[in-house]
Protein backbone atom coordinates (compact mmCIF):
# COMPACT_ATOMS: atom_id res chain seq x y z
CA UNK A 1 0.00 0.00 0.00
CA UNK A 2 1.05 3.35 -0.84
CA UNK A 3 2.26 5.39 2.03
CA UNK A 4 2.85 9.53 1.83
CA UNK A 5 3.60 11.31 4.88
CA UNK A 6 3.51 15.03 5.34
CA UNK A 7 6.88 16.46 7.84
CA UNK A 8 7.17 19.72 9.12
CA UNK A 9 9.34 21.05 11.68
CA UNK A 10 7.02 23.18 13.79
CA UNK A 11 9.35 25.96 14.09
CA UNK A 12 7.44 28.82 12.50
CA UNK A 13 4.36 29.82 10.62
CA UNK A 14 3.43 27.11 8.39
CA UNK A 15 3.88 28.53 4.71
CA UNK A 16 2.56 28.45 1.20
CA UNK A 17 5.64 25.88 -0.38
CA UNK A 18 5.09 23.43 3.03
CA UNK A 19 1.35 23.30 2.83
CA UNK A 20 1.62 22.67 -0.85
CA UNK A 21 4.17 19.81 -0.58
CA UNK A 22 1.96 18.41 2.31
CA UNK A 23 -1.48 18.69 -0.55
CA UNK A 24 0.60 16.61 -3.30
CA UNK A 25 1.36 14.12 -0.57
CA UNK A 26 -2.16 14.05 0.51
CA UNK A 27 -3.49 13.89 -2.96
CA UNK A 28 -1.06 11.03 -4.50
CA UNK A 29 -2.03 8.81 -1.22
CA UNK A 30 -5.61 9.64 -1.55
CA UNK A 31 -5.19 9.26 -5.56
CA UNK A 32 -3.88 5.83 -5.26
CA UNK A 33 -6.14 4.86 -2.35
CA UNK A 34 -3.06 4.98 0.01
CA UNK A 35 -2.40 6.82 3.65
CA UNK A 36 -1.63 9.65 4.70
CA UNK A 37 0.98 10.47 7.93
CA UNK A 38 1.07 13.65 9.40
CA UNK A 39 4.59 13.77 11.76
CA UNK A 40 5.85 16.67 13.42
CA UNK A 41 9.30 16.84 13.15
CA UNK A 42 10.68 18.58 16.32
CA UNK A 43 14.07 17.42 17.36
CA UNK A 44 15.56 20.73 16.93
CA UNK A 45 13.90 21.47 20.47
CA UNK A 46 15.63 25.34 20.57
CA UNK A 47 13.83 26.22 17.46
CA UNK A 48 10.66 23.89 17.89
CA UNK A 49 6.81 25.22 19.59
CA UNK A 50 3.65 23.78 21.07
CA UNK A 51 1.85 27.11 19.28
CA UNK A 52 3.68 26.15 16.02
CA UNK A 53 2.70 22.40 16.66
CA UNK A 54 -0.93 23.99 17.12
CA UNK A 55 -0.50 25.98 13.92
CA UNK A 56 0.37 23.04 11.54
CA UNK A 57 -2.70 20.86 13.07
CA UNK A 58 -4.91 24.09 12.50
CA UNK A 59 -3.93 24.91 8.85
CA UNK A 60 -4.70 21.12 7.62
CA UNK A 61 -7.99 21.17 9.52
CA UNK A 62 -9.00 23.93 7.95
CA UNK A 63 -7.84 22.84 4.40
CA UNK A 64 -9.35 19.18 5.08
CA UNK A 65 -5.94 17.60 4.53
CA UNK A 66 -6.84 14.67 7.16
CA UNK A 67 -4.51 12.25 8.21
CA UNK A 68 -4.91 8.14 8.12
CA UNK A 69 -2.04 8.57 11.54
CA UNK A 70 -0.08 10.79 13.78
CA UNK A 71 0.53 13.45 13.96
CA UNK A 72 3.69 11.37 15.47
CA UNK A 73 6.08 13.69 17.35
CA UNK A 74 10.00 12.90 17.08
CA UNK A 75 10.58 13.90 20.46
CA UNK A 76 8.24 11.21 21.33
CA UNK A 77 10.70 8.44 19.12
CA UNK A 78 14.19 8.72 21.28
CA UNK A 79 13.96 5.40 22.10
CA UNK A 80 13.31 4.15 18.32
CA UNK A 81 16.29 6.47 17.50
CA UNK A 82 18.29 5.13 20.02
CA UNK A 83 17.81 1.82 19.70
CA UNK A 84 18.21 2.07 15.53
CA UNK A 85 21.71 3.91 16.02
CA UNK A 86 23.23 0.89 18.21
CA UNK A 87 21.93 -1.37 15.52
CA UNK A 88 23.63 0.25 13.48
CA UNK A 89 27.32 0.61 15.49
CA UNK A 90 26.80 -2.90 16.11
CA UNK A 91 26.48 -3.89 12.20
CA UNK A 92 29.55 -2.10 11.55
CA UNK A 93 27.30 0.74 9.74
CA UNK A 94 28.16 3.36 12.46
CA UNK A 95 30.86 4.23 15.33
CA UNK A 96 31.81 6.24 17.99
CA UNK A 97 33.77 9.23 17.76
CA UNK A 98 35.51 11.15 20.17
CA UNK A 99 36.91 14.00 18.14
CA UNK A 100 37.46 16.66 20.37
CA UNK A 101 35.58 20.16 19.50
CA UNK A 102 39.51 21.99 18.81
CA UNK A 103 40.81 18.55 16.90
CA UNK A 104 37.68 19.11 14.60
CA UNK A 105 38.34 23.19 14.49
CA UNK A 106 41.97 22.47 13.39
CA UNK A 107 41.19 19.91 10.98
CA UNK A 108 38.43 21.94 9.15
CA UNK A 109 40.92 25.15 9.19
CA UNK A 110 43.78 22.84 7.78
CA UNK A 111 41.30 21.98 5.08
CA UNK A 112 39.98 25.28 4.09
CA UNK A 113 43.81 26.65 3.66
CA UNK A 114 44.71 23.59 1.45
CA UNK A 115 41.83 24.68 -0.54
CA UNK A 116 39.81 21.66 0.28
CA UNK A 117 36.18 20.80 1.05
CA UNK A 118 35.64 20.54 5.26
CA UNK A 119 35.12 16.60 5.73
CA UNK A 120 35.65 15.04 8.61
CA UNK A 121 39.08 12.45 8.32
CA UNK A 122 37.49 9.30 9.80
CA UNK A 123 39.75 9.63 12.49
CA UNK A 124 38.02 7.19 14.43
CA UNK A 125 35.88 5.44 11.55
CA UNK A 126 38.29 2.02 12.03
CA UNK A 127 38.82 2.03 15.66
CA UNK A 128 35.81 0.20 17.11
CA UNK A 129 35.54 2.57 20.08
CA UNK A 130 33.64 1.28 23.06
CA UNK A 131 31.07 3.69 24.90
CA UNK A 132 33.01 5.48 27.95
CA UNK A 133 30.37 7.56 29.85
CA UNK A 134 33.09 9.78 31.27
CA UNK A 135 33.90 10.99 27.97
CA UNK A 136 31.33 13.05 25.50
CA UNK A 137 31.18 11.53 21.97
CA UNK A 138 29.19 11.43 18.98
CA UNK A 139 27.97 8.77 17.06
CA UNK A 140 28.77 8.89 13.18
CA UNK A 141 27.58 6.97 10.04
CA UNK A 142 29.92 5.18 8.25
CA UNK A 143 29.28 6.59 4.84
CA UNK A 144 30.83 4.44 1.66
CA UNK A 145 33.65 6.58 0.56
CA UNK A 146 33.04 4.98 -2.94
CA UNK A 147 31.41 4.98 -5.78
CA UNK A 148 27.43 7.29 -6.17
CA UNK A 149 23.91 7.30 -5.04
CA UNK A 150 21.91 7.56 -7.78
CA UNK A 151 17.95 7.83 -7.68
CA UNK A 152 15.27 8.24 -9.80
CA UNK A 153 13.86 11.24 -8.68
CA UNK A 154 9.82 11.35 -10.01
CA UNK A 155 9.97 15.41 -10.07
CA UNK A 156 13.89 16.19 -11.24
CA UNK A 157 14.45 12.41 -13.44
CA UNK A 158 18.01 10.45 -12.65
CA UNK A 159 20.17 12.17 -9.57
CA UNK A 160 23.76 10.80 -8.86
CA UNK A 161 25.54 12.01 -6.10
CA UNK A 162 29.60 11.13 -5.16
CA UNK A 163 29.85 9.34 -2.12
CA UNK A 164 32.82 11.33 -1.29
CA UNK A 165 31.54 13.93 -1.71
CA UNK A 166 29.81 13.00 1.55
CA UNK A 167 30.45 13.17 5.29
CA UNK A 168 30.13 11.17 7.71
CA UNK A 169 27.50 12.43 9.72
CA UNK A 170 26.79 12.68 12.92
CA UNK A 171 23.81 10.60 13.92
CA UNK A 172 23.75 10.92 17.50
CA UNK A 173 25.13 14.18 19.59
CA UNK A 174 26.84 14.36 22.16
CA UNK A 175 23.98 15.19 24.26
CA UNK A 176 22.46 11.71 23.27
CA UNK A 177 20.11 13.44 21.34
CA UNK A 178 19.71 12.46 16.78
CA UNK A 179 19.99 14.37 14.33
CA UNK A 180 17.87 15.41 11.43
CA UNK A 181 18.75 13.06 8.66
CA UNK A 182 18.50 10.02 10.78
CA UNK A 183 15.53 10.33 12.44
CA UNK A 184 14.06 11.29 9.15
CA UNK A 185 15.31 7.84 7.88
CA UNK A 186 14.65 5.77 11.01
CA UNK A 187 10.86 7.39 10.85
CA UNK A 188 10.21 6.94 7.15
CA UNK A 189 11.11 3.42 7.74
CA UNK A 190 9.17 2.80 10.96
CA UNK A 191 6.36 4.45 9.38
CA UNK A 192 6.44 2.44 5.74
CA UNK A 193 6.96 5.37 3.93
CA UNK A 194 6.44 4.29 0.42
CA UNK A 195 6.52 7.87 -1.42
CA UNK A 196 8.45 10.89 -0.06
CA UNK A 197 7.44 14.24 -1.44
CA UNK A 198 9.24 17.17 -0.11
CA UNK A 199 10.69 20.62 -0.78
CA UNK A 200 13.52 20.57 -3.57
CA UNK A 201 15.56 22.44 -0.81
CA UNK A 202 16.12 18.84 0.63
CA UNK A 203 17.36 17.23 -2.12
CA UNK A 204 21.00 17.09 -0.69
CA UNK A 205 19.91 15.26 2.09
CA UNK A 206 18.65 12.51 -0.20
CA UNK A 207 21.83 10.53 -0.64
CA UNK A 208 22.58 10.83 2.63
CA UNK A 209 19.34 9.67 3.85
CA UNK A 210 19.47 6.74 1.16
CA UNK A 211 23.00 5.35 2.49
CA UNK A 212 21.82 4.82 5.89
CA UNK A 213 18.39 3.26 4.42
CA UNK A 214 21.01 0.67 2.99
CA UNK A 215 22.89 0.84 5.82
CA UNK A 216 19.51 -0.77 7.32
CA UNK A 217 19.05 -3.16 4.46
CA UNK A 218 15.93 -1.94 3.01
CA UNK A 219 15.31 0.14 -0.08
CA UNK A 220 14.35 4.07 0.60
CA UNK A 221 11.34 5.02 -0.75
CA UNK A 222 10.70 6.69 -3.57
CA UNK A 223 11.53 10.74 -3.65
CA UNK A 224 9.54 13.29 -5.29
CA UNK A 225 11.39 16.91 -4.92
CA UNK A 226 9.11 19.66 -5.72
CA UNK A 227 10.49 22.84 -7.12
CA UNK A 228 10.43 25.74 -4.53
CA UNK A 229 7.91 29.05 -5.32
CA UNK A 230 9.43 32.29 -6.47
CA UNK A 231 8.37 35.61 -5.72
CA UNK A 232 7.71 37.72 -8.67
CA UNK A 233 11.27 38.87 -8.11
CA UNK A 234 12.33 35.48 -8.69
CA UNK A 235 13.76 35.34 -4.99
CA UNK A 236 12.32 33.07 -2.90
CA UNK A 237 8.52 33.76 -1.87
CA UNK A 238 8.71 35.01 2.04
CA UNK A 239 6.25 37.73 3.73
CA UNK A 240 7.66 40.53 1.52
CA UNK A 241 5.95 39.27 -1.41
CA UNK A 242 2.57 39.57 0.62
CA UNK A 243 2.10 35.58 1.14
CA UNK A 244 1.20 35.01 4.30
CA UNK A 245 1.36 31.99 6.78
CA UNK A 246 -2.02 29.65 5.93
CA UNK A 247 -4.04 30.42 8.91
CA UNK A 248 -3.16 33.93 7.53
CA UNK A 249 -5.54 33.93 4.60
CA UNK A 250 -8.28 32.47 6.50
CA UNK A 251 -8.16 35.13 8.51
CA UNK A 252 -8.52 37.64 5.51
CA UNK A 253 -11.02 35.81 4.42
CA UNK A 254 -9.94 33.10 2.02
CA UNK A 255 -11.80 29.94 1.45
CA UNK A 256 -10.00 26.64 1.46
CA UNK A 257 -11.10 25.76 -1.95
CA UNK A 258 -9.71 28.86 -3.27
CA UNK A 259 -6.24 28.36 -1.35
CA UNK A 260 -6.30 24.39 -2.21
CA UNK A 261 -7.06 25.26 -6.00
CA UNK A 262 -4.60 28.01 -6.20
CA UNK A 263 -1.67 25.75 -4.52
CA UNK A 264 -2.29 22.15 -6.86
CA UNK A 265 -1.79 24.38 -9.96
CA UNK A 266 1.21 26.27 -8.78
CA UNK A 267 3.73 23.91 -9.89
CA UNK A 268 1.22 21.09 -11.18
CA UNK A 269 -0.77 21.27 -14.39
CA UNK A 270 -3.59 19.10 -16.40
CA UNK A 271 -4.19 20.36 -19.39
CA UNK A 272 -4.77 24.19 -19.35
CA UNK A 273 -7.53 23.45 -16.73
CA UNK A 274 -7.53 26.05 -13.73
CA UNK A 275 -10.60 25.25 -11.61
CA UNK A 276 -10.14 21.99 -10.11
CA UNK A 277 -12.63 20.79 -7.33
CA UNK A 278 -11.62 18.59 -4.48
CA UNK A 279 -12.52 15.16 -6.00
CA UNK A 280 -11.21 15.97 -9.22
CA UNK A 281 -7.88 16.93 -7.75
CA UNK A 282 -7.32 13.87 -6.38
CA UNK A 283 -8.40 12.45 -9.70
CA UNK A 284 -6.04 13.50 -11.54
CA UNK A 285 -3.22 14.31 -9.23
CA UNK A 286 -0.12 12.11 -10.42
CA UNK A 287 3.64 13.43 -8.98
CA UNK A 288 4.79 12.87 -12.36
CA UNK A 289 2.59 15.86 -13.66
CA UNK A 290 4.45 17.90 -11.04
CA UNK A 291 6.43 21.26 -13.03
CA UNK A 292 9.98 21.32 -12.68
CA UNK A 293 10.82 24.33 -12.89
CA UNK A 294 9.96 26.75 -9.69
CA UNK A 295 6.82 28.39 -9.53
CA UNK A 296 5.89 32.03 -9.60
CA UNK A 297 3.89 32.94 -6.17
CA UNK A 298 0.31 35.36 -7.84
CA UNK A 299 -1.38 36.92 -5.80
CA UNK A 300 -3.80 38.04 -8.11
CA UNK A 301 -4.83 34.74 -9.51
CA UNK A 302 -5.30 33.30 -5.72
CA UNK A 303 -7.95 36.30 -5.33
CA UNK A 304 -9.83 35.54 -8.61
CA UNK A 305 -9.96 31.99 -7.30
CA UNK A 306 -11.30 33.03 -4.13
CA UNK A 307 -13.98 35.29 -6.50
CA UNK A 308 -15.09 32.24 -8.15
CA UNK A 309 -15.52 29.90 -5.06
CA UNK A 310 -17.44 32.85 -3.35
CA UNK A 311 -19.32 33.20 -6.31
CA UNK A 312 -19.97 28.86 -7.21
CA UNK A 313 -19.82 27.18 -3.84
CA UNK A 314 -23.35 26.30 -1.97
CA UNK A 315 -24.18 29.16 0.11
CA UNK A 316 -24.50 26.93 3.23
CA UNK A 317 -20.91 26.03 2.76
CA UNK A 318 -19.79 29.57 2.28
CA UNK A 319 -22.26 30.80 5.29
CA UNK A 320 -20.18 28.38 7.79
CA UNK A 321 -16.45 30.36 6.99
CA UNK A 322 -18.12 33.29 6.96
CA UNK A 323 -19.90 33.12 10.34
CA UNK A 324 -16.37 33.27 12.00
CA UNK A 325 -15.30 36.49 10.54
CA UNK A 326 -18.41 37.90 11.29
CA UNK A 327 -17.80 36.96 14.86
CA UNK A 328 -14.40 38.90 14.87
CA UNK A 329 -16.02 42.18 13.55
CA UNK A 330 -17.92 41.87 16.13
CA UNK A 331 -21.41 41.93 13.78
CA UNK A 332 -24.51 40.67 15.42
CA UNK A 333 -25.95 38.77 12.35
CA UNK A 334 -28.54 37.05 14.44
CA UNK A 335 -31.00 40.10 14.29
CA UNK A 336 -31.27 40.28 10.18
CA UNK A 337 -30.84 38.00 7.29
CA UNK A 338 -29.61 34.71 7.99
CA UNK A 339 -26.05 33.88 6.82
CA UNK A 340 -26.94 31.83 3.71
CA UNK A 341 -28.80 34.69 2.59
CA UNK A 342 -26.58 37.03 3.37
CA UNK A 343 -24.42 35.24 1.12
CA UNK A 344 -26.26 34.46 -1.64
CA UNK A 345 -27.09 38.67 -2.16
CA UNK A 346 -23.12 39.83 -1.17
CA UNK A 347 -21.57 37.17 -3.59
CA UNK A 348 -21.64 38.76 -6.80
CA UNK A 349 -18.90 41.70 -5.24
CA UNK A 350 -16.50 40.35 -2.60
CA UNK A 351 -13.57 39.20 -3.32
CA UNK A 352 -13.27 38.24 0.20
CA UNK A 353 -15.41 36.87 3.24
CA UNK A 354 -14.01 39.28 5.21
CA UNK A 355 -15.02 41.93 2.81
CA UNK A 356 -18.73 40.50 2.81
CA UNK A 357 -18.39 40.71 6.02
CA UNK A 358 -17.24 44.02 6.88
CA UNK A 359 -20.01 45.22 3.96
CA UNK A 360 -22.59 43.33 5.47
CA UNK A 361 -22.75 45.44 8.37
CA UNK A 362 -25.66 47.39 8.08
CA UNK A 363 -28.17 44.57 7.57
CA UNK A 364 -27.88 43.66 10.79
CA UNK A 365 -26.91 46.81 12.75
CA UNK A 366 -28.16 50.88 12.94
CA UNK A 367 -25.97 52.99 11.07
CA UNK A 368 -24.69 56.21 12.99
CA UNK A 369 -24.37 58.30 9.59
CA UNK A 370 -24.78 58.62 5.87
CA UNK A 371 -21.35 57.42 3.89
CA UNK A 372 -19.58 61.49 3.09
CA UNK A 373 -19.94 60.50 -0.61
CA UNK A 374 -23.73 59.32 -0.33
CA UNK A 375 -25.46 62.26 1.03
CA UNK A 376 -25.82 64.06 -2.27
CA UNK A 377 -27.96 61.01 -3.13
CA UNK A 378 -30.54 62.82 -0.09
CA UNK A 379 -32.22 66.26 -1.53
CA UNK A 380 -35.08 67.98 -0.82
CA UNK A 381 -36.34 66.96 -4.17
CA UNK A 382 -36.29 63.45 -3.35
CA UNK A 383 -39.01 63.77 -0.81
CA UNK A 384 -42.17 63.27 -2.35
CA UNK A 385 -40.93 60.73 -4.35
CA UNK A 386 -39.18 59.04 -0.71
CA UNK A 387 -42.71 59.89 1.05
CA UNK A 388 -44.75 58.02 -1.69
CA UNK A 389 -42.72 54.95 -1.50
CA UNK A 390 -42.61 54.98 1.54
CA UNK A 391 -46.39 54.60 1.70
CA UNK A 392 -46.82 52.07 -1.15
CA UNK A 393 -44.74 49.99 1.16
CA UNK A 394 -46.26 50.12 4.49
CA UNK A 395 -49.28 49.06 2.60
CA UNK A 396 -47.03 45.80 0.96
CA UNK A 397 -48.22 42.86 2.99
CA UNK A 398 -46.38 40.35 1.13
CA UNK A 399 -42.49 41.67 1.21
CA UNK A 400 -41.06 39.60 -1.46
CA UNK A 401 -38.33 40.54 -4.39
CA UNK A 402 -41.32 40.53 -7.20
CA UNK A 403 -43.21 42.65 -4.69
CA UNK A 404 -40.50 45.16 -4.14
CA UNK A 405 -39.51 45.50 -7.43
CA UNK A 406 -42.87 46.07 -8.70
CA UNK A 407 -43.49 48.97 -6.18
CA UNK A 408 -40.06 50.80 -6.65
CA UNK A 409 -41.15 50.46 -10.87
CA UNK A 410 -44.51 51.85 -9.90
CA UNK A 411 -43.17 54.77 -7.87
CA UNK A 412 -40.85 55.70 -11.30
CA UNK A 413 -43.59 55.51 -13.37
CA UNK A 414 -45.95 57.93 -11.33
CA UNK A 415 -43.33 60.33 -11.05
CA UNK A 416 -41.52 59.76 -14.88
CA UNK A 417 -38.15 58.92 -13.63
CA UNK A 418 -35.91 56.29 -14.40
CA UNK A 419 -35.54 53.61 -12.03
CA UNK A 420 -32.07 54.60 -10.65
CA UNK A 421 -33.56 57.90 -9.68
CA UNK A 422 -36.16 56.18 -7.24
CA UNK A 423 -33.52 53.03 -6.04
CA UNK A 424 -30.31 55.29 -5.37
CA UNK A 425 -31.99 57.70 -3.18
CA UNK A 426 -33.74 55.29 -1.46
CA UNK A 427 -30.22 52.44 -1.12
CA UNK A 428 -28.45 55.53 0.91
CA UNK A 429 -31.62 55.67 2.83
CA UNK A 430 -31.63 51.68 3.82
CA UNK A 431 -28.03 50.84 3.82
CA UNK A 432 -26.22 54.42 4.47
CA UNK A 433 -24.06 53.51 1.49
CA UNK A 434 -23.98 54.15 -1.85
CA UNK A 435 -23.31 50.63 -2.91
CA UNK A 436 -25.66 47.30 -2.08
CA UNK A 437 -27.13 44.36 -3.99
CA UNK A 438 -30.34 45.39 -6.05
CA UNK A 439 -33.01 47.24 -4.13
CA UNK A 440 -35.19 44.91 -4.19
CA UNK A 441 -33.02 42.28 -2.31
CA UNK A 442 -31.65 44.58 0.11
CA UNK A 443 -34.79 45.73 1.17
CA UNK A 444 -36.50 42.51 1.45
CA UNK A 445 -33.77 41.43 3.26
CA UNK A 446 -33.48 44.23 5.51
CA UNK A 447 -37.32 43.54 6.38
CA UNK A 448 -40.44 45.88 6.40
CA UNK A 449 -39.93 47.27 10.01
CA UNK A 450 -35.83 48.12 9.51
CA UNK A 451 -36.73 49.18 6.02
CA UNK A 452 -39.52 51.52 6.77
CA UNK A 453 -38.08 53.15 9.96
CA UNK A 454 -34.66 53.81 7.95
CA UNK A 455 -36.94 55.69 5.21
CA UNK A 456 -38.27 57.24 7.83
CA UNK A 457 -35.31 58.63 9.02
CA UNK A 458 -33.80 59.57 5.89
CA UNK A 459 -37.10 62.08 5.43
CA UNK A 460 -35.80 63.55 8.36
CA UNK A 461 -32.42 64.35 7.73
CA UNK A 462 -33.71 65.66 4.14
CA UNK A 463 -36.07 67.94 6.26
CA UNK A 464 -33.91 68.88 9.00
CA UNK A 465 -30.55 69.55 6.06
CA UNK A 466 -33.02 71.38 3.76
CA UNK A 467 -34.52 74.01 6.67
N1 LIG B 1 11.00 18.64 8.37
C1 LIG B 1 11.36 18.99 7.04
C2 LIG B 1 10.89 20.39 6.73
O1 LIG B 1 10.03 20.92 7.42
C3 LIG B 1 10.78 18.04 6.02
C4 LIG B 1 11.58 16.81 5.89
C5 LIG B 1 11.06 15.81 4.90
O2 LIG B 1 9.96 15.99 4.35
O3 LIG B 1 11.76 14.83 4.70
O4 LIG B 1 11.37 20.99 5.81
Amino acid sequence: MIRTRFAPSPTGNLHLGSIRTALYSWLYARNRGGEFILRIEDTDQERSTQEATQLIIDSMKWLGLDCDAGPFYQTKRLESYRKAAEQLITEGSAYRCYCSKERLTELREKQLANKEKPKYDGHCRDKNLLADKNQPFVIRFKNNQEGTVDFEDQVMGPLSFQNNELDDLIIVRTDGFPTYNFCVVVDDLDMKITHVIRGADHINNTPRQINIFRAFKTEPPIYSHVPLILGNDGKLLSKRHGAASVLQYKEEGFLPEALLNYLIRLGWSHKDQEIFSRDEMIKLFDVKDINKAAAAFDPEKLRWLNRHYIKTLDPKIVATYLEPLMQKLQINYQDGPSLEELVVALRERAETLVEMATKSRYFYEEFEQYQEEAKQHLKPEIAPITQALKQKLENLSDWTDENLHQTIEDIAKQFDIKLGKVAQPIRVAVTGTTVSPPLNVTLRLLGKQRALKRIDAALGYIKQSSS
